[in-house]
């Protein structure tokens, strides 16, 4: 995947520059011992034809809070960012469009509190997917991090390493993504997505705590209640999900995509016929929708 070429345009620490040209520090806390925060947010061209940033302050509001629970100092304007970003796609010439917000400490060796904080953001092209595609899912071997050894609210980049164990894992076993529990064996999320499950026409997720507080999982929530699809917020083992009708991850990259199978067992429902399948469509016309900020609410 090639993020970035000789044209292409970021943005760091206030001014527009070209994203080869860009320096930064070896001595940085954040390449030595992960902390930094970052954001994931996508951008779609609606159907006015015009770039809108999905939950573009819903986003932006995530990265101010991470930023401040691990103590990075964080002095921007969240408007300013979000003009920022809708800047960054005009400039490279991007619609349907991935944006990186990411904060990186200053050079410091040691492990106290640094002062200094940086701030860049790039956008690449990443194609609207919403796609029909259904993925095996496998149970990980890596747990999710203790949420009293992290903050797991949090979007700190030191947590992916995490993901990226459980993500190569199941991929090294032939599957398409993992799914992690928590310190108690209850489900808890995908590397890169919340997850849910479809029984009776009733949806379960687990509650927040010991996840990642998901824009797109509160979305759903919200689709679901526009719906009147019922949904539990509950812990759940992994064996209740076996032979449900139906699941699925959700999240900004990964939008909502269906599962095919979890731990090699079949859903009972095809997935056509799901409430499931119901908020997938629904998700679909929602980021393309004309307005650009359909709504901040976060969960
Ligand atoms: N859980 C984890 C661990 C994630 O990395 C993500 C992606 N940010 C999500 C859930 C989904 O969050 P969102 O819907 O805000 O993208």
């Amino acid at each position: 995947m090639q993020y970035y070429d000789a044209s292409t345009i970021i943005y760091y620490d206030g001014k527009f520059v070209h994203a080869t040209e860009a320096k930064t520090d070896l001595y940085s806390q954040s390449l030595h011992y992960g902390i930094a925060v970052f954001e994931g947010i996508r951008a779609y061209n609606t159907v006015s034809g015009q770039a809108k940033i999905f939950k573009a302050a819903a986003h932006f509001n995530r990265l101010q809070r991470s930023s401040e629970l691990v103590h990075i100092p964080y002095e921007y304007s969240n408007e300013q960012l979000i003009e920022v970003s809708y800047e960054l796609l005009d400039r490279n010439g991007l619609q349907d469009a991935y944006i990186r917000p990411l904060i990186f400490c200053g050079p410091n060796m040691g492990l106290g509190k640094t002062s200094e904080a940086h701030i860049m953001i790039c956008v690449w092209q990443w194609p609207a997917l919403l796609g029909e595609k259904l993925i095996r899912v496998v149970t990980s071997p890596y747990e999710r991090p203790n949420p009293k050894g992290f903050l797991m609210e949090a979007k700190v980049s030191g947590h992916y390493v995490n993901s990226i164990l459980a993500g190569q894992d199941a991929r090294d076993r032939g599957y398409d993504e993992a799914l992690l529990l928590d310190l108690n064996g209850n489900v808890a999320e995908g590397p890169g997505a919340n997850v849910f499950f479809e029984k009776d026409g009733k949806l379960f997720t687990p509650p927040l705590g010991n996840i990642l507080p998901g824009i797109t999982r509160a979305t759903v929530l919200h689709i679901c209640k526009e719906r009147n699809i019922e949904v539990e917020e509950r812990f759940f083992k992994p064996e209740e999900m076996k032979g449900a009708d139906a699941a699925f991850f959700c999240g900004t990259a990964a939008e909502v995509v269906g599962w095919e199978s979890y731990d090699d067992i079949p859903f009972a429902k095809s997935w056509k016929t799901t409430s499931s399948k119901i908020i997938q469509e629904a998700y679909k016309s929602l980021v393309i929708e004309k307005q650009k900020d359909y709504s901040t609410v976060l969960a």
